[in-house]
């Protein structure tokens, strides 16, 4: 896992210090993927429309210079197993991990003498909230893209090399000028429609992002309901996505597992009811 902090790019000077000061510090917390995007990356997005102009990480803290993102993984059996309680409990420990560790981060950064802010996961106050408006103040999946951690598939989350679209990232500002990576040029989605077709509400469209959005209200309600039984998030777009080396470690490289009945769907079965309102 150490393999995605060291192979980053060449490294300079002060920059570079920081750069390997920081791979350093992610591998004592044990967080796998880390990559820094240039603060002035949000002025140049590979495309438009990108984010508003009152979420670019300069509009939010006029002194940052990098984005430190950072990638926490979804461990295969309790993602197989989703919408569940074991699903559930894990995203939930997953995403104050990275919370804790970008604060963490952060506090790092200042003892160094540079001013740092981490970025909450989630910036909202519950599903009224999302109702509301379903997009956070700072997208960590467009700061993912832009700091070379992977690139958007069809059910419009980002797709990593490593572990495909079962991952989670947070974000940090910093003053501090940090070698940056940039994003990758070969999409890593192969539109294969399976997210599409195991959608329970036909919210993916099909189409590639950004042209193509998912129906975020239809997403939402979805995870509504599974709210109410203690179950959300829904996750069924995540688990099924052929993409990533992590379904070879866990031996569930074949995707047809989802559309066949067999040993793996029961021993689901038995999770899903389990725990639920
Ligand atoms: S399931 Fe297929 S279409 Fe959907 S994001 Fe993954 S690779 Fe792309
Ligand atoms: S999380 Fe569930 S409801 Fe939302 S888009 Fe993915 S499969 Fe559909």
């Amino acid at each position: 896992m150490i393999k995605c902090l060291t192979l980053k790019l060449h490294f300079r000077g002060m920059e570079g210090d920081l750069r390997l000061a920081l791979e350093e510090k992610c591998r004592t917390l044990d967080i796998p993927m880390m990559g820094v995007a240039d603060a002035d990356a949000w002025d140049e997005p590979p495309f438009r429309p990108f984010v508003s102009d009152d979420s670019h990480p300069k509009a939010i803290m006029p002194s940052a210079r990098s984005v430190v993102v950072i990638g926490i993984p979804l461990p295969m059996p309790a993602i197989d197993s989703a919408p569940s309680i074991w699903y559930a409990e894990t995203y939930r420990t997953v995403n104050q991990l990275l919370d804790q560790s970008t604060y963490r981060l952060s506090l790092f950064l200042e003892s160094k003498g540079h001013a740092a802010a981490f970025v909450p996961r989630d910036g909202y106050a519950g599903l009224e909230a999302l109702r509301k408006d379903p997009s956070s103040f700072f997208s960590h999946r467009h700061a993912a893209l832009l700091a070379g951690l992977g690139t958007f598939g069809v059910n419009n989350t980002v797709l990593t090399r490593e572990y495909g679209p079962r991952v989670r990232f947070a974000s940090l500002f910093t003053d501090a000028l940090i070698d940056h990576d940039e994003p990758i040029e070969e999409e890593l989605c192969i539109e294969c429609g399976l997210c599409q077709k195991k959608c329970p509400v036909n919210a993916i469209g099909g189409g590639t992002y950004p042209d193509d959005i998912i129906d975020k209200s239809a997403c939402t309600e979805r995870t509504a309901i599974l709210n109410d039984k203690g179950i959300s998030p829904c996750g069924m777009c995540v688990r099924v996505c052929p993409v990533g080396e992590d379904r070879k470690r866990w031996g569930n490289k074949k995707v047809s597992i989802y559309t066949e009945k067999g040993d793996w769907t029961d021993r689901w079965d038995k999770i899903r009811s389990h725990g639920m309102r």
